[in-house]
């Protein structure tokens, strides 16, 4: 018996020194990797910051996009090399099932649903950090005091943050999918009724730290967050979408940062900041250009207190055809092409490279005029004329040629809307009062492509089809350029 006792002793002694051992080692492991750890992460975090550089022009966006995809990568093997994660099946099984989600939806996606992706995006990393809250919540290091206080403080405004950024996010998909009516929600109240929604919030931020963690404070604020998100977006009005996109775009990067926080990760916490600060950058020049307020933007009640004005009469509209319009080009001097949604739906960039290549090649000056929010994405346009190889020279931003139109001979108007709705200028009442447009009435002749009568985006009709100086091409862009280049 006694020999058995002893032996039992001493094996157990042994497992408990091998352990004791096996702890030593990994915490050396743990200590001695760190330092390589953080290094990493800085790497990554600095090729982020070289891939915003370089995606901030035409010419080193393509390097911007590889400093991004190899920071990731880099930030992804750190990750999973840290000693202190554990479960790397479960992590490894996640980023296969994700990055075959991510490469399908990749290779499937129209530039055209591309904003339609980024806001469903939008809305997994606000899920992710609501989740994260809830989890740092229930399951966190024994701490106390000030620490303890910290900690509640970014559990309550990560989960207020993710939660508004979900719902938001999720609005911001149903309307550039037509899901939702791209209209805005107006709510009577709807202004105090957000104001109510922030104050009740901090109140129960107050309660939440005071109780050292209250449960039920933190379900009724998601609650608050999540009709919050989603009325904020809402209520704001068709045109404005893009900086609700790009608002949305900055409110799930804080989010991400506060995750970040509680998972105690510095590398998500800069990115988390990057994308933050750069779609709060975004949002403000896009607000400049769209001549709104940022602030009642973060208010989310832009836009709204107009009232649509009902059917009007704007008359007859003009028809042409394309020899028509191939006789008025070869006469012309000087042409504008003034590209938007419907360039990118009809994939026209090609033809209209054609069409501009043979135009110049008759010693025709032909310049392009881009509106900050034509099509559905920031450069949007840019992006489609820079794969049919169009020289950049020619590609102007609406400021740089918007007085140029009086001595223009011709501007096509090829697939744009409301970038080009003169009602923004004349109409205080109409949905997109105020917003600059490209005033290309004030050319001798315009020719308007599209395939029917109906609005753009913003769901106003647009006067300057009925103008005098603007004949209607009708059919799909793409054919109606390739017709014109077959008439010339
Ligand atoms: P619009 O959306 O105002 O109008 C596009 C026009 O293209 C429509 O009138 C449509 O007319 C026509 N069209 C569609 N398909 C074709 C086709 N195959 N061939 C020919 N014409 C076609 O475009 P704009 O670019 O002028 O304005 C962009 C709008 O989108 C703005 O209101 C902006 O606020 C909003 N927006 C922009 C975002 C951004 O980040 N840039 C994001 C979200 C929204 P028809 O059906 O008769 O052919």
């Amino acid at each position: 018996m006694n020999l058995l006792t002893l032996n039992v002793s001493e094996k157990l002694s042994a497992t408990v020194s091998q352990l004791a051992q096996t702890t030593s080692e990994n915490l050396g492991l743990f200590e001695s990797s760190m330092p390589l750890i953080n290094g990493a992460y800085f790497v990554a975090a600095v090729l982020f910051i070289f891939s915003l550089i370089g995606l901030s022009k035409q010419e080193s966006a393509e390097s911007g996009v590889w400093y991004g995809i190899i920071g990731m990568a880099i930030a992804l093997a750190a990750t999973i090399a840290n000693p202190s994660v554990t479960n790397i099946e479960t992590i490894l099984i996640a980023m296969v099932v994700g990055g075959l989600i991510g490469t399908w939806l990749a290779i499937k996606v129209e530039m055209t649903q591309m904003p339609e992706l980024v806001a469903m995006l939008h809305s997994f990393v606000g899920l992710a950090a609501v989740a994260v809250g809830f989890n740092s919540f229930l399951e966190h290091q024994p701490m106390s005091g000030i620490m303890l206080n910290i900690h509640l403080v970014e559990v309550f405004l990560g989960v207020f943050i993710g939660a508004v950024t979900f719902t938001g996010s999720i609005v911001a998909f149903g309307k550039l999918r037509g899901i939702f009516s791209s209209k805005s929600l107006m709510l009577p109240h709807r202004h105090k009724m957000n104001l109510m929604a922030g104050l009740i919030s901090i109140a129960l931020m107050v309660y939440f730290v005071q109780q050292q963690g209250h449960m039920t404070s933190l379900l009724i604020m998601s609650g608050i967050a999540l009709v919050f998100g989603w009325h904020l977006v809402a209520s704001i009005g068709g045109a404005d979408m893009p900086v609700v996109v790009s608002m949305l775009n900055s409110y799930s990067g804080w989010a991400a940062a506060a995750a970040g926080f509680l998972l105690g990760n510095d590398l998500l916490i800069v990115t988390g900041a990057l994308v933050g600060s750069s779609g709060a950058i975004l949002s403000y020049i896009m607000c400049k250009a769209m001549n709104r307020s940022f602030i009642s933007v973060i208010a989310g009640g832009f836009g709204t207190n107009v009232v649509v004005s009902g059917d009007q009469d704007y008359g007859e509209h003009i028809e042409t055809n394309a020899e028509d319009v191939a006789d008025m080009l070869v006469n012309a001097k000087s042409v504008i092409i003034t590209p938007g949604y419907g360039m990118a739906v009809a994939q026209a960039q090609y033809p209209v490279y054609e069409l501009t290549r043979q135009l110049r090649d008759k010693g025709i000056k032909v310049r392009f005029g881009i509106h900050p929010v034509a099509g559905r994405l920031p450069g949007h346009m840019n992006v489609l004329l820079a794969e049919a190889k169009m020289p950049y020279d020619i590609v102007l931003e609406m400021d740089e040629l918007n007085d140029d139109f009086p001595e223009t001979d011709v501007v096509l108007v090829i697939g744009a809307n409301d970038t080009v709705n003169p009602s923004a200028m004349d109409d205080p009442n109409s949905p997109i009062a105020g917003m600059p447009v490209l005033k290309v009435w004030n050319a001798k002749q315009v020719i308007g492509f599209k395939r029917s009568m109906n609005p753009g985006y913003a769901g106003v009709q647009n006067p300057l089809f009925f103008k005098d100086n603007t004949h209607m091409l009708f059919g799909d862009a793409r054919d109606s350029v390739e017709n014109i280049i077959k008439a010339m």
